[in-house]
């Protein structure tokens, strides 16, 4: 067969060369060590968590090694194509820290190895497909699909493996005279691979993450354009992860099946090839057994979902740290306060298996956070949040900010900070109470404590109470209330025998807090009055005590 008239036919309107591609795009002139990697989405709209770890992690060994971290498009099935969702995609990366060299921007392309958008490269990808076909590595298949599903039926009829390969692979030796009758025919062609490979073999491959594997040869004759002339994504992986000079493939591990394949490609093509990070999928707990987390039944896969739960940027990067080095969280314990950019993030810390994403883990992880942070710093993060999500909380929170400002400090600095807060969508039970828009009594007290007693307790803290006191004659003051009703001040003597007493000192604070906060948790109680101030205080207990 003569494969260069084959080519000829086939791509009669290809000019360029591989020349003239390898020339504009040349090498990067990298430093020592620079990593060069992207992250090549589907345009599906659909931000999920997995998106974030392989950004994270492509994010961290790009810019650590002074390299290059590119966008590109992978928009070649037209079908799942979601307008705006690239907008959103970049927006949401973006949110997280993640922010691209270049590539395929809201504007345009901003570099100079694009076309980043893969519908915009069929020029170059034809240019590689011609040189296959030409050297016999690459042939058209007209089959139908009906011919296929023939194919497929006699293939279950023998037992045999499913798929185009070896004698079951019909146009893959097909005669000139063939090809041209059905291109005359007007039958529409794919591009196959012609596969050396064979199923006996094994290769040896080292990748970053799952370290040495050995995977079955290909012999598939895969697709390498499809009929509108559109790459399949091996096919556009190993032209564009070339020309774009990339040096790492992070990407998930739902690929590596496809690994052997690719290496054939790169091969038959002449191109280097990539180190390949292969990420496992996340899982989560479901009943005793571990299952990769779903678009349909985990919320929580979706990045969208921890904005509205009103999760800060740093705690979901955090958390993934966590999930991604297995030496994240002990440099965190020695390094409390330092910017998690200074972790030195490393790819042989990151679990081969994959990691089990832990709810319970990363509003843990949060609560550090959100520690951590400053009381203006939590007031902006959380009225920002409030705005977009609970406008009635806004109102009130924004209405003063001061006071915002000074319920956000109760129990902020120090050595041991307060972890009430995970989420800002907990803001409204921690500290709604607050405001009269959003007071309400929800616990009761025990019924062991005559109403008698607990208003007795009320009013003698309105006899002495003063704003002026401090938080030591404050107690004090309460202390001596639970005297004058009968209730244990000292609470060791009360512990030895309690039998004289009515309860204590600690009671009587919970009847206050009850009465003042609405519920028996409540941060402390010296600075919630200080924030509510006498009159609000004593309009509460008021209240409660006509409720008795
Ligand atoms: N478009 C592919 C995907 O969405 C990209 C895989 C890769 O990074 O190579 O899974």
């Amino acid at each position: 067969m003569d494969f260069k008239y084959l080519a000829d036919l086939l791509f009669p309107n290809v000019t360029m060369t591989r020349d003239e591609l390898e020339a504009k795009y040349p090498a990067r002139e990298l430093g020592e060590g620079a990593i060069v990697s992207r992250m090549a989405p589907s345009p599906t709209g659909f931000v999920h968590l997995g998106n974030l770890v392989q950004g994270i992690t492509s994010e961290r060994m790009t810019h650590q090694s002074n390299g290059t971290l590119f966008l590109r498009v992978e928009d070649t099935d037209a079908k799942r194509e979601v307008k705006g969702a690239v907008e959103v995609l970049i927006d949401s990366l973006k949110h997280y820290g993640i922010e691209f060299d270049e590539g395929e921007t809201a504007d345009g392309d901003v570099g100079a190895y694009g076309p980043y958008r893969q519908s915009k490269r069929a020029d170059i990808y034809h240019v590689f497909a011609k040189e296959l076909v030409e050297q016999g590595m690459a042939y058209p298949c007209f089959c139908s699909e009906e011919e296929l599903a023939d194919i497929r039926a006699r293939q279950e009829a023998e037992k045999a493996n499913f798929g185009y390969f070896g004698k079951w692979a019909i146009w893959r030796d097909r005669s000139i005279e063939d090809i041209e009758a059905a291109i005359a025919e007007g039958k529409k062609w794919v591009l196959r691979f012609r596969s050396s490979g064979n199923i006996e073999n094994k290769i040896k491959f080292t990748d970053l993450i799952k370290g040495k594997l050995e995977l079955t040869e290909n012999d598939m004759d895969h697709v390498l354009l499809k009929s509108d002339g559109i790459p399949t994504y091996h096919f556009a992986h190993a032209v564009d992860d070339h020309l774009m000079r990339t040096t790492h493939v992070v990407r998930g591990d739902e690929w590596l099946p496809s690994l052997p394949f690719h290496v054939q490609l790169f091969t038959a093509l002449g191109f280097k090839l990539p180190k390949y990070l292969h990420i496992g999928p996340l899982m989560k707990m479901d009943g005793t057994s571990k299952r990769k987390l779903s678009k349909r039944k985990d919320p929580e896969l979706a990045l969208t979902y921890y904005k509205e739960e009103g999760f800060p940027v740093e705690s979901v990067y955090e958390y993934v740290m966590t999930i991604l080095n297995s030496n994240f969280e002990d440099w965190r314990r020695a390094n409390q306060t330092a910017d998690i950019s200074t972790f030195p993030f490393s790819y042989k810390k990151m679990n081969p298996a994959g990691s089990l994403f832990d709810y319970a883990k990363l509003l843990d992880v949060s609560k550090n956070v959100i520690s951590r942070m400053d009381a203006e710093t939590v007031c902006d993060l959380f009225t920002a949040w409030a705005k977009e999500f609970d406008a009635p909380l806004y109102d009130v929170f924004a209405a003063d900010r001061d006071k915002a400002v000074k319920i956000f400090s109760i129990g902020r600095g120090g050595k041991k900070p307060r972890k009430d807060i995970g989420r800002w969508c907990d803001v409204k039970a921690y500290a709604g109470f607050f405001y009269d828009e959003f007071f309400a009594v929800t616990d009761s007290y025990p019924e062991q404590f005559a109403a008698d007693d607990i208003k007795a307790c009320l009013e003698g803290f309105k006899e002495t109470y003063d704003a002026a006191d401090d938080q030591n004659l404050w107690f004090d003051k309460i202390k001596a209330v639970a005297d004058k009703c009968g209730f244990a001040s000292d609470m060791k003597a009360y512990k030895a025998d309690p039998t004289p007493y009515k309860g204590s000192v600690a009671d009587v604070s919970m009847f206050l807090r009850v009465a003042i906060t609405g519920s028996m948790n409540s941060p402390d109680m010296y600075s919630v009055m200080s924030i509510l101030g006498r009159d609000k205080i004593f309009e509460r207990i008021d209240d409660m005590i006509a409720k008795l």
